[in-house]
């Protein structure tokens, strides 16, 4: 980890994008695995004791595949800021996101105070 005085947020972007990568692509393999363990035993769901377990953890991973995907279109744009020079700056309101709020979500488009009256709207 750089200290954090000097690090540059956006220099944590490409790290965090390939960090988002590797997991996407575990889940991916892992819908893989129950997709082959599903499809290769009977239809009969009721007396296959896997069937319900299967069923829970492949709902489970298909949400932390959404979210992975959402976290990877956040960064990919992010990113994009970082290119056209605007990283940093709210989306909404055009001030500069604190560096604070950067270091934590360093894909975050938006100020404190704008993504909390996003997120109640
Ligand atoms: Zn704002």
């Amino acid at each position: 980890m750089p200290p954090a005085n000097s690090a540059d947020p956006a220099d944590a972007l490409q790290p965090l994008l390939e960090d988002t990568l590797l997991q996407c692509a575990s889940v991916e393999r892992l819908l893989a695995d129950i997709r082959l363990a599903k499809g290769d035993g009977t239809a009969d769901d009721e007396h296959d004791p896997d069937g319900p377990t299967l069923s829970a953890e492949w709902s489970q991973l298909v949400g932390m595949q959404a979210h992975l995907l959402r976290d990877l279109h956040g960064i990919n744009h992010a990113l994009e800021r970082v290119a056209s020079g605007t990283f940093g700056r709210c989306l909404n309101c055009g001030m500069p996101i604190s560096p604070g709020r950067l270091e934590a979500r360093p894909a975050t488009a938006h100020c404190i105070g704008c993504a909390r009256a996003l997120e109640n709207r």
